[in-house]
């Protein structure tokens, strides 16, 4: 929502308010000077909209606001043109509405446009996330970072590495959009306050990875003839592609990676297909560059890949992780109810890359279980499984 100074206004006092934290409108509003505000200028309240009302005979502004349980100031300064002594039966005025409900709607045919557009949604309600754009996709689909928090704590979360675990993004779209509720209404989630976690972490998420090969399993070929004739032949001619994990061109992107890539190389398929191929070269593919660039960039603390399925937690690669992992790791285990295992006979992963560059803690977690694309009917269980692993990278 957006107000419009008044002279003698400050952020503090619209932090009171409206109840929302100052941090949080100070970052809603980044390239102004908290400490000189103009008359007239616009400043954004996060977690709020302003609703359209119609007056009624027998309104005041008192009692709109009382009903609102709001102060009468909060809807004088969303209304700086009309005069409240004045109010005409029909006329239209600002409400302003705090949101307590998700935006996001994660049980669902969840695909890359509407991704964007509940990002768009997110950013427009908390003008404090930031988004940036790190690449594009095979196909030009632009792939999206959202940062939230202004810690010097660096984590990153990412989704949808693999196309047929697409459910792992709105898992990460809905807590995106938990955190966002519980700042902007002082609400802990299972007993944390959140407002210590924005203040001391800033928050990387990659929600999709990987929107070419999530929309070919979602929503089937593309409608390029080249593109749809070529992915029907890696198919091997059939037009189920549940079992696709790759991008667009057949290369899976978790294999893309620098770490011992060629022992990988060695025990899978030596052409492009709808899983296991690893590319004629590391980083072959634009977004496994994209996810390096970044990783290199922001310089993460750690890093959570979240795929599907099996229920369990890698946290090793090589040995070269640090003690710190297994602490985080038994953490995650404990909330979740998911199983740590150290390593598997697997390389060239995203974590491996990780853990073998940084020296940091870098994590595979592997959400629910059953056959891909795990069913919706398990996103509930799944998102209370996952949110202890949420909170607990930002905490630990
Ligand atoms: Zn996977």
């Amino acid at each position: 929502m957006d107000i419009y100074v008044r002279q003698g206004d400050s952020l503090w006092y619209y932090s009171q308010l409206y109840g929302i934290n100052i941090q949080l409108i100070i970052d809603s509003n980044r390239g102004i000077q908290p400490n000189q505000l103009s008359a007239g200028q616009r400043i954004r309240i996060p977690g709020f909209i302003a609703q359209n009302y119609q007056i009624r005979h027998g309104d005041s502004f008192w009692g709109i606001a009382q009903s609102r349980n709001l102060s009468l100031d909060a809807l004088l300064l969303a209304n700086p043109n009309i005069n409240p002594n004045r109010l005409q039966i029909g006329q239209t005025i600002r409400v302003p509405l705090r949101i307590t409900w998700r935006l996001v709607q994660g049980k669902q045919h969840y695909d890359f446009s509407r991704m964007i557009s509940d990002i768009g949604r997110l950013q427009s309600v908390y003008p404090f996330l930031r988004l940036t754009g790190i690449g594009n996709s095979v196909l030009g689909n632009r792939l999206s970072e959202i940062l939230i928090g202004n810690g010097d704590k660096r984590v990153h979360y990412n989704a949808s590495f693999h196309a047929n675990e697409w459910i792992t993004t709105p898992i990460l779209m809905t807590f995106l959009n938990d955190y966002c509720l519980s700042l902007t209404n002082s609400n802990s989630i299972r007993g944390l306050s959140t407002f210590p976690l924005y203040s001391q972490t800033m928050l990387s998420l990659v929600p999709m990875v990987n929107p070419d090969g999530v929309s070919l399993v979602m929503n089937g070929p593309p409608e390029n003839e080249t593109w749809r004739k070529r992915v029907m032949e890696l198919n091997r001619g059939s037009t189920d592609f549940s079992g696709w994990k790759a991008n667009i061109r057949g290369v899976d992107l978790n294999d893309q990676f620098p770490a011992r890539w060629e022992l990988e190389k060695a025990r899978n398929p030596g052409k492009p297909g709808p899983r296991d191929y690893g590319g004629e070269h590391p980083l072959s593919e634009p977004e496994a560059i994209a996810m390096a660039d970044l990783t290199r960039r922001r310089d993460f603390a750690r890093v959570i890949a979240f795929h599907t399925q099996g229920e369990v937690i890698y946290w090793g690669f090589e040995n070269l992780e640090p003690p710190e992992s297994e602490i985080l790791v038994n953490e995650f285990s404990r909330v979740s109810g998911y199983q740590a295992v150290k390593t598997i006979e697997s390389y060239a992963g995203y974590k491996d890359w990780f853990i073998q560059d940084w020296r940091r803690p870098g994590f595979t977690v592997e959400l629910g279980t059953g056959t891909n694309p795990l069913p919706l009917t398990q996103f509930d269980e799944i998102y209370e499984e996952t949110l202890g692993i949420f909170l607990a990278g930002l905490y630990m």
